[in-house]
């Protein structure tokens, strides 16, 4: 028996833990302590605290100057969960629907083995994040000086994937997800007789046309090869039946995988929200925020990914150019700072979707996703 299959019984026990104890995003009291005392246990030195509720294990080994840091997430979603295992959760509405639960317990896995066998000269950094549900947790970990204080210069992550076959790694050189923007559009005119409304300048019909003319952003402002989308979902106006409403909420979310393409989305929306008002005499603002920016993964560390990746699921596993997706990651915030890859691998084809209440996390992935980190670190710090 290898080391990685001793150490495989110990990291479905710790899964199964977390899985029955999830914490919402920056409450991950409890999960934070639980990974300082491992990493602690195992002689890697922790500092607990960082970006709220954030842990880093540093493990520094021979004279080589290089780090690099490995990544988990550790937050779970406010969602009941639906189903009979015995580790299910055991706090009201919050479960680990997303397989934080195994990220982490791959990553305590890979630091236990590098811990405990070394191979290789430098430093690894073992960031376990708060927050990545909210898209704040890796900012909050920068904002608290997490590259000035434990510096490195690449990073690695990787997230499972329901639906992809167990044993099955994928990844892409560029964009592989996508950014995030939300925005909140008021109108506001005067309300007034639903019989006179020549009277008012109500703002529901200029509401209307805005929902409609906000799609010629992706059908005739962008260039057709570049992903995007633009959703209104909600309109809120202050009417009644028999009363025209004088102010008017839009609210949506739009999604790209280029910061040039988010940039010009917003520029877009100003000019249709702008023009549409005026057009029907009432006035308009917008806020428009940034929740997630574009995961875009770096050429040379993708391809080390590719290769400690077929060194553990076999070169027929991995997969080099998978396909981007419109869903986003707050890993993207630390590859603003260094290079680096975002990966998935396969949770199985049986598996419900991500932010499901059936979803759990597959335990048969958590062995070569700790080989896999435990190989990133080997290869880049020999
Ligand atoms: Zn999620
Ligand atoms: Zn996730």
């Amino acid at each position: 028996m290898n080391r990685f299959e001793t150490i495989e019984r110990e990291m479905i026990e710790w899964r199964h833990h977390l899985h029955r104890n999830p914490e919402f995003g920056f409450e991950e009291i409890n999960t934070a302590a639980f990974v300082a005392e491992k990493l602690r246990s195992w002689g890697i030195q922790v500092i607990e605290g960082v970006g709220k509720t954030g842990v880093v294990g540093s493990l520094t080994l021979g004279t080589g100057k290089r780090a690099i840091a490995l990544r988990a997430d550790m937050d779970a979603l406010r969602i009941s969960e639906r189903s009979d295992l015995p580790y299910r959760s055991q706090a009201l509405g919050t479960m680990h629907a997303c397989g934080h639960d195994g990220h982490v317990a791959m990553l305590l896995g890979a630091a236990r083995i590098l811990a405990e066998e070394g191979g290789f000269d430098g430093t690894v950094r073992f960031v376990f994040q708060p927050a990545e549900e909210w898209g704040r947790g890796a900012l909050s970990m920068l904002d608290d000086g997490l590259m000035a204080r434990f510096p490195f210069s690449e990073v690695y992550g990787i997230h499972n994937m329901p639906g992809m076959p167990v044993g099955r790694f994928a990844t892409r050189i560029g964009s592989i997800m996508a950014a995030e923007d939300i925005f909140e559009i008021r109108l506001d005119g005067t309300g007034g007789h639903a019989a006179r409304p020549h009277h008012t300048n109500e703002v529901l019909v200029a509401a209307c046309a805005l929902v409609v003319n906000l799609q010629t952003i992706v059908s005739r402002r962008l260039d057709p090869a570049d992903m995007a989308v633009v959703s209104v979902t909600e309109l809120i106006a202050d009417g009644t039946r028999n009363a025209l409403p004088g102010t008017a909420t839009i609210l949506g979310d739009a999604r790209s995988m280029r910061s040039e393409v988010s940039a010009e989305i917003e520029r877009r929306m100003r000019q249709i929200v702008d023009g549409t008002a005026s057009a029907y005499g009432c006035s308009a603002s917008i806020d428009y925020g940034r929740e997630f920016v574009p995961l875009v993964n770096t050429s040379e560390q993708t391809r080390v990914a590719l290769e400690a990746a077929a060194s553990v699921f076999g070169p027929g596993a991995v997969e080099d150019d998978i396909a981007p997706i419109a869903a986003s990651e707050d890993f993207a915030r630390l590859l603003e700072k260094v290079p680096g890859n975002f990966a998935f691998i396969g949770n199985g084809e049986t598996s419900a979707p991500l932010h499901n209440p059936s979803y759990d996390f597959n335990d048969n992935v958590l062995r070569q996703g700790a080989e896999y980190f435990v190989a990133v670190a080997r290869q880049r710090l020999r």
